[in-house]
């Protein structure tokens, strides 16, 4: 097995008694935790995972979702992490597209398992890693599964090219794809993110960004677990418990995106908290505004600014330590074994300052999307996958994202595209013609604003169509703000000009 379910096993051999996670209080050493990984692969494998097969992880943070990652890699399973905050007609998605056999949930999603279990046979097991909070009674534990398995060690041929897992990430036409990220793609960004923020055996990473998302899982856990240092995981976040942690398991590195690291600056004793252990936090995911990373650096704390995205699982760019400061709002340079490019829409590289698209390729970038083979021609060329971002060089080579190409708004680090809310809106009886736009947000950088057509003879009001959205779409998809408008600017032929609506409806004051 070359793959990532040996790394436990590589942990064992080298560095057993060092702790490998800790979580709400208990700690499991490296040792320790290859022998969960065994169990959770025999359990598996006895309830008909095999090779190539799809496993979902559906849950808040929870050691649980480390071990079925490893289980399956050590299986030639694919994990297929789902996000927890999707409403159960999102997550049905993902399921039946990726055609999971067996899902893996946490305890706040035993009523999901309820309302999804009969509409979907193709998933055989559901497994539910707690008690369930609500419902959930059809789902097998777990912990009991773990502790009725043998700790053996199944040596199944797993390569670097096998698939680990299917990432969903939001798509310009609507539903959401699957970005299928092989053994080796991660294996590579995992090289790159230990390279780039330099870690080191005695790393206590904070595990706060959810681990279904890239950054999370592979920008700093996997890397943490690869070196043997140790995961501090917490379930979710919550800004005064996460200063805490941070300061009483002397929190060595974490990754957040903008959205958290100005909610932890902005509590009271944020600056009193002993973040004396705290070497690094990597930022990235969406902008980072320059006050916010100051008000950091004057704590005297490195933010290495980065800039990547799931296809590339995630590894792009990285600021280094000692050009914190220097280089001040740059996403920095391409990772030891990353190319990254600014080029011209003739595919031609850039000159310093110009401004183009970001195109980066590597050992890490995704084999492709899960069953849409066009959507992945599109998105890699020559082995260049097109970000969709606007970005520049300076003279140094260092890489400042600048702007978004692709129709995207990036809302608390999550990524929202409006075609996708546009063609929900429109289900609606009382919605004729809508379109969304992002708009500036002190709390989520950016939130959505729906301009809407009414059907005729409707007159819908704003709060009930958020609250039927918000039964169809996860609540960071769901437009903080509804207006209202008798017609759309439209271009000639016939798209909507959502530049005019930008400026009509982009805040007056700041
Ligand atoms: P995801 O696949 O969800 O990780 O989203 C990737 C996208 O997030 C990128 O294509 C960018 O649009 C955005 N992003 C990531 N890092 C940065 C950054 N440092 N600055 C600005 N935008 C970023
Ligand atoms: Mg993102």
């Amino acid at each position: 097995n070359a793959g990532l379910g040996s790394w436990p096993e590589r942990r064992l051999r080298i560095s057993p008694h060092k702790p490998a996670l800790w979580f709400e209080g208990t700690t499991t050493t490296h040792g320790e935790f290859a022998h969960r990984v065994r169990r959770a692969a025999a359990a598996l494998a006895a309830l008909g995972v095999g090779h190539g097969d799809r496993v979902a992880w559906l849950g808040a943070n929870h050691p649980a979702a480390l071990e079925s990652l490893y289980a399956c890699g050590q299986l030639g399973a694919v994990w297929v992490p789902v996000n927890a905050r999707f409403t159960a007609p999102e997550v049905r998605y993902v399921l039946e597209h990726s055609g999971a056999s067996l899902v893996v949930h946490g305890r706040e999603h035993g009523t999901t398992a309820d309302t999804l279990r009969p509409e979907l046979p193709g998933v055989r097991e559901w497994v539910a890693v707690e008690a369930p909070t609500a419902g959930g009674a059809g789902s097998l534990d777990w912990q009991r599964l773990l502790a009725d398995a043998e700790p053996v060690l199944r040596d199944e041929p797993v390569t670097l090219e096998d698939n680990c897992l299917i990432m969903y990430t939001s798509g310009t036409t609507g539903r959401p794809k699957g970005a299928v990220l092989t053994h080796g793609n991660m294996t590579w960004s995992c090289i790159n993110q230990v390279l780039g923020f330099d870690f080191t055996p005695d790393e206590r990473t904070l595990g706060l960004a959810p681990l279904f998302h890239i950054g999370g899982l592979n920008g700093t856990l996997n890397p943490t677990l690869l070196r043997g240092g140790c995961v501090v995981l917490v379930r979710g976040f919550d800004p005064p418990a996460t200063l805490r942690v941070i300061a009483e398991q002397r929190v060595t590195s974490f990754f957040a995106v903008p959205t958290m690291l100005d909610a932890l600056s902005r509590q009271p004793d944020f600056g009193t908290v002993d973040l004396s252990a705290l070497r690094t936090i990597g930022a990235a995911g969406a902008p980072l505004p320059l006050p916010l990373l100051r008000t950091w650096l004057d704590r005297g704390i490195t933010v290495q600014q980065a800039y990547g995205m799931t296809e590339s699982a995630p590894a792009g760019t990285a600021l280094d330590s000692a050009d914190a400061v220097a280089k001040v709002g740059s996403a920095g340079k391409a990772q030891f074994f990353v190319d990254v490019r600014v080029v011209r829409p003739d595919g031609t590289e850039c000159d310093p300052h110009e401004i183009g698209e970001v195109v980066v390729s590597g050992p890490n970038i995704m084999a492709g999307y899960w069953n849409a083979p066009e959507a992945t021609e599109a998105a890699i060329v020559d082995g260049w996958y097109h970000s969709g971002d606007a970005g520049s060089t300076d003279e140094d080579g260092y890489l400042y994202i600048r702007d978004r190409y692709k129709d995207m708004i990036i809302s608390g680090g999550e990524n929202v595209y409006p075609a996708e809310v546009e063609s929900t809106m429109l289900e609606l009886p009382e919605v004729a013609e809508v379109a969304v736009i992002g708009v500036p947000d002190p709390t989520w950088g950016e939130v959505g604003l729906a301009v809407v057509v009414p059907a005729p003879g409707s007159d819908p009001d704003p709060e009930q169509l958020r609250a039927e959205l918000r039964r169809r779409l996860a609540g960071f998809k769901v437009p903080k703000y509804v207006e209202f408008a008798d017609e759309l600017p439209k271009t000639a032929t016939g798209k909507v000009r959502k530049p005019d609506l930008r400026t009509s409806y982009a805040p007056t004051d700041n």
